[in-house]
Parts: structure tokens; C-alpha cells; sequence
């Protein structure tokens, strides 16, 4: 089963994708971190990546579905519920994916989930959100249940955590005007392929991971 997660930065799609992976086992595929991993490696490819991601644009198409074909391959997709949790971010990505599905997975069930969440909430949480720049976790400066337990040092592996470069008001504004260009559409889209499942996300993590876990065991 697949799960499209579909929605604006800061709509709380990693942290609900990070939950249903701990608690549920449901595989993860987020492209944002791919890009992010890649960014890190230093390379002369990852160095160009850093400049588009610093400067919230988005990646190529070809490359996008390269680096994603090559983390959705690893799984069993039949068995498997896996969440695409950033892509696709524009008509041309969801075309490239749902023609690879048609030859290589027919059958497969696909479900998209929209996050929808209004833009002044958006930027309040994006700029109070914090990542463990180790394994990617996410954290939030205000919301209880998103604070570390020490402050500023992730949980889990105690790296020291970063606001991420794209997440200041600059990038985030630019992400926003492109979301609403290139990946709204997807919106209608969905529905059209009667796949489309709206979902507001004005509440608590916990909360919206609950709504989305009840969506997807329906
Ligand atoms: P995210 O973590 O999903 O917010 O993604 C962070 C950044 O990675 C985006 O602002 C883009 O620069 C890049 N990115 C992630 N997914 C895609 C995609 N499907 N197509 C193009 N660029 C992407």
C-alpha cells in the first residue's frame, strides 16, 4: 500500500511519517531527507543540491525520481505500507510515478493524503521547528510533545540540533509560493483520480498521527 502525503512544508508530514515508522513499522521514503543526506556527503553534486535547498527550490525532476527509485526499490510494495512523504511535488513527478506503478507494481492500492493547514500556522511552526542533522528527526521549539528532552540535543543519538537553512522566512516564504504553483494542483489531481483524502491538520502531532493512522488502517 502506498500513502502519498501531500500538503505544504510544516503541515507535520515528517513527524506523522516518523511516528507511523516507529510505532507501526510503516516505511519511510521522504526526498527532502534523500536530498538532505546527499547535501552532506559534500560532493560536487550534493554542493549544488545545498544551494537549491537553501534557497526552497526544488530539485530537477529526473533526479528526484532517480534518487527516489532507488530507496522505493528496496521494498516489498505489496506487503508493505509504505508513505511518500514530498513527493510528488508537481503534475510531471505524480505522471513519472503513477506511469512506473502502471508498468512495474500494477494492482498496487494508493491512497493520497492531503495536510492541509493555513499558511500564518504554517510559517508560525516552521520557524520554531528544529532537526537533528544526524538521522533527521524533528523537533519544535513550542510544542510540548515536540521539545527534546534536553534542550537544543536530540533524543535519540544526542547530536546538537539546527534549524534548517531552508526554514528562514526567506526560503520559507519562496517554498510556499511554489508549493502553491507546482504541487496545489496535485490537489485536484487526486481527486480526480479518486484517490484524495482531505485532512486538517490545525492540532497536536499526536493527534494528527491518530487521524492519519485510523485513515490508512480503514
Ligand atoms: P522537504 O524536506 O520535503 O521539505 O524538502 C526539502 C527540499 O528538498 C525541498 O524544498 C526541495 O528543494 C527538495 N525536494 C524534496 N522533495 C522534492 C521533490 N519531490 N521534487 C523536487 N525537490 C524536492
Amino acid at each position: 500500500m502506498i500513502y502519498i502525503f501531500l500538503g505544504a512544508p510544516g503541515t507535520g508530514k515528517g513527524t506523522v511519517s516518523y511516528l507511523l515508522n516507529k510505532k507501526n513499522n510503516y516505511k519511510h521514503i521522504s526526498t527532502g531527507n534523500i536530498f538532505r543526506d546527499l547535501v552532506k556527503k559534500n560532493t560536487k553534486l550534493g554542493k549544488k543540491v545545498r544551494e537549491i535547498l537553501k534557497k526552497g527550490e526544488l530539485i530537477n525532476n529526473e533526479l528526484t525520481f532517480k534518487v527516489l527509485l532507488e530507496e522505493i526499490e528496496k521494498y516489498n510494495l505489496k506487503k508493505e505500507n509504505i508513505i511518500l512523504d514530498g513527493y510528488p511535488r508537481n503534475i510531471e513527478q505524480a505522471e513519472i510515478l503513477f506511469e512506473y506503478f502502471n508498468r512495474y507494481h500494477k494492482d498496487l492500492k494508493i491512497s493520497a493524503i492531503n495536510f492541509e493547514l493555513r499558511n500564518k500556522i504554517i510559517i508560525e511552526r516552521l520557524t520554531n521547528r528544529l532537526i537533528c542533522p544526524f538521522c533527521g528527526k524533528i523537533y519544535h521549539k513550542t510544542f510540548p510533545e515536540l521539545k527534546p528532552k534536553k534542550e537544543w540535543y536530540c533524543d535519540d543519538d544526542k547530536t546538537k540540533l539546527i534549524t534548517r537553512e531552508d526554514d528562514k522566512i526567506k526560503s520559507i516564504k519562496k517554498r510556499l509560493v511554489i508549493y502553491d504553483e507546482k504541487t496545489k494542483p496535485l490537489i485536484e489531481y487526486f481527486s480526480e483520480k479518486g484517490i484524495l483524502i482531505e485532512l486538517d491538520v490545525n492540532d497536536t502531532p499526536n493527534n494528527i498521527y491518530e487521524k492519519v493512522l485510523k485513515i490508512c488502517q480503514n
